[in-house]
Order: structure tokens, then C-alpha cells, then sequence
């Protein structure tokens, strides 16, 4: 979720990038000590240290400039709270999973800002974080490209859908280098695969209530850096060991299937495109972007209330699924 708010505060103009944060460990917020994941604090960070450290603090302090009404809005031009469209029967409601402008505190917003206190489905991150890594392009999201017959003929094409522009490309792109950071020296590092410029994202939440000692574990990465052509996201809900806030667990995983699928998808490797791209582009004036406002536009048009994206007709065919063949 930092990323998202991060983001958010690029293209709003309440943050450039350039601030400095310092964490002592923990941020008081209204009547609230809200601490940070590392209780001895992370010190003083740049934008891209918070980010690679995944700091609760820092983004607690990014949240408070960017304010409730910028943050609500975003979250939704995001797609979070939204329905995504995606071709599966059934999609939910998550609108109520969200926070409004008349019912967000300051306490929430600080929590909301660092991935805390409300829900989102994969669905919406994935697509969300795409348009994020992408340059802007938030497109709908389709769980296949393309369905042929048993002979190979195209029966069914899904063609991309662009559905609005969610960031600049100055914003993406510098977003792009936070979450290089997170796998060069940040929490991502150990999920790091030989041979693959990837930027990525690690998530703990805690689940309520708290004492349950409860979490689901997350990944997102991508790859490669230079024009992504792959993204994975990788939940673990409950791991079934004693202490389950143990980010390992979810690297391991993340980084046995980048490793297995990342050659199998035939993703572009570092050394094709001769060697890493630079991390910091500093001095970066945001000031002179060139950027329509796609939010003036956008409406949330997803409303399922009339059932249109449930295909009523959809029966799955679990006897040709049974008897198929698997090996090719
Ligand atoms: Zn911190």
C-alpha cells in the first residue's frame, strides 16, 4: 500500500520526493502512539529509504501532507473500494472495506497510509499496481488474453482495455525506483533472483484483533525494471507456523516462483538489456509535467447492481476439465 500513497502525494504536489523523514519508532498521531514495524526506529530516511524500509513512520508523515479528501480520491482513482470489471462471475462490493471522507479520522488516514485497517481484493491490488509500474495506464483486468480450440484456432480474443490514467509518467517511473530500492537494499532483498532487475513491495498485516498475534504476509514484485513485463503477488494468509509476522516465509515463496517462471515466461534478464538501470535520478523537477488531468473524467461506473459483469449463462464444464489432458 506505501507505494499507492506515495504516489498519491507525487500527484497531488503535496510531496516531491525530495523530503526527509525521521523515525524514532513511533508517531504520535491524535491520542494515539502508532508505532513503526522496527521499534528502535529507522532514524532519518529519504523517500526512498521509508519506502525500501518499509517505514511506518515516514509514510504516517506522508499521509498527514497529503491530507483525507487527496487520499480518499485516490484511493479510488487506484480502483480499491471499486469494481474492477474482471471477466469472473461474481465479482463483491468492497466499497464498505473503505473509509469516507466524512468517516476518515486523522488516526485512520496515518494507518490507512502504511496498509493498515482496511481491505482490498488481489484483484484491485494487482491492477492497481500495475497502472502504478506501467507508466500510468490502469487497464481492466482479464484472466486470459486469448481462448483457442483444441485445433489452435483464435475462438475469443480480450483485447486491452484502457480504463484511465491513474498517475504522470514522471510519477511511475519514479515510484519504479523506490521499489528497486525495496529489493537492492530494502525489505525485499532476500527474494532477489540472480540475473533480473526486479522492484517490489513487501507487506506484514496484522490481522484483528491484534492479540491473536495473526498476519498475512505479501509480496508484489515485477520484472523488468525498464518497461515490466511481468507481475507476481504472493499472499500468504495465516502461515502455519508459531511466529507468522516472519517476512522470510513470503520471500522464499515469492523468490522459488520468480525463479521457476521468470525463465519459463521468457522475462527480459539484465543481461540482455546490459545491466541494471540506474536507481536515483536526482534532482527531478515534477513541476514541469505535462499532465491531463484523466481525474476530471473519472466516474465510478463499476457498479455491479445491475449484474452486468456476472455472466449468468456461465457454466463450468467440469467434465471436460476432468478428462483433459495436462501434458503437452
Ligand atoms: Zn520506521
Amino acid at each position: 500500500m506505501k507505494p499507492f500513497t506515495v504516489a498519491a502525494g507525487l500527484e497531488t504536489g503535496t510531496l516531491t520526493g525530495d523530503e526527509s523523514y525521521y523515525c524514532g519508532g513511533y508517531l504520535h498521531v491524535g491520542d494515539n502512539d502508532i508505532g513503526c514495524h522496527l521499534r528502535s526506529g529507522h532514524g532519518t530516511e529519504s523517500t526512498m529509504d521509508a519506502i525500501a524500509n518499509s517505514c511506518n513512520v515516514a509514510l504516517m508523515e506522508m499521509a498527514e501532507k497529503i491530507g483525507i479528501d487527496n487520499f480518499i480520491r485516490y484511493q479510488h482513482i487506484f480502483g480499491f473500494g471499486e469494481y474492477t470489471g474482471i471477466d469472473l462471475p461474481a465479482e463483491a462490493s468492497t466499497a464498505s472495506l473503505l473509509y469516507t471522507t466524512d468517516t476518515m479520522t486523522p488516526v485512520d488516514l496515518a494507518t490507512n497510509a502504511f496498509g493498515q485497517n482496511f481491505n482490498v481484493t488481489m484483484t484491485q491490488l494487482a491492477a492497481g499496481f500495475s497502472s502504478l509500474i506501467n507508466g500510468g495506464y490502469y487497464y481492466e483486468p482479464h484472466v486470459v488474453k486469448q481462448i483457442q480450440d483444441e485445433n489452435g484456432n483464435v475462438i475469443e480474443t480480450k483485447n486491452p482495455v484502457l480504463l484511465r490514467k491513474t498517475v504522470s509518467t514522471e510519477t511511475s517511473e519514479l515510484v519504479k525506483t523506490y521499489l528497486q530500492a525495496v529489493m537492492q537494499y530494502g525489505t525485499g532483498k532476500r527474494a532477489q533472483v540472480e540475473g533480473y532487475d526486479i522492484g517490489a513491495k513487501t507487506g506484514t498485516a496484522q490481522k484483528l484483533p491484534r492479540k491473536d498475534g495473526k498476519y498475512l504476509l505479501s509480496y508484489i514484485g515485477y520484472a523488468p525494471q525498464e518497461n515490466p513485463e511481468v507481475v507476481i503477488y504472493v499472499v500468504i494468509d495465516e502461515a502455519n507456523v508459531d511466529a507468522q509476522d516472519n517476512s522470510s516465509l513470503v520471500l522464499e515463496l515469492a523468490k522459488n516462483i520468480m525463479s521457476e517462471a521468470f525463465p519459463y515466461l521468457g522475462i527480459t534478464t539484465m543481461e540482455e538489456t546490459g545491466g541494471e538501470s540506474q536507481t536515483q535520478q536526482s534532482g527531478q523537477s515534477f513541476e514541469d509535467t505535462e499532465y491531463s488531468d484523466y481525474d476530471q473524467d473519472y466516474t465510478d461506473d463499476y457498479s455491479n447492481e445491475d449484474g452486468s459483469y456476472v455472466d449468468e449463462n456461465y457454466k463450468p464444464d467440469l467434465d471436460s476439465w476432468a478428462t483433459s489432458s495436462n501434458i503437452d
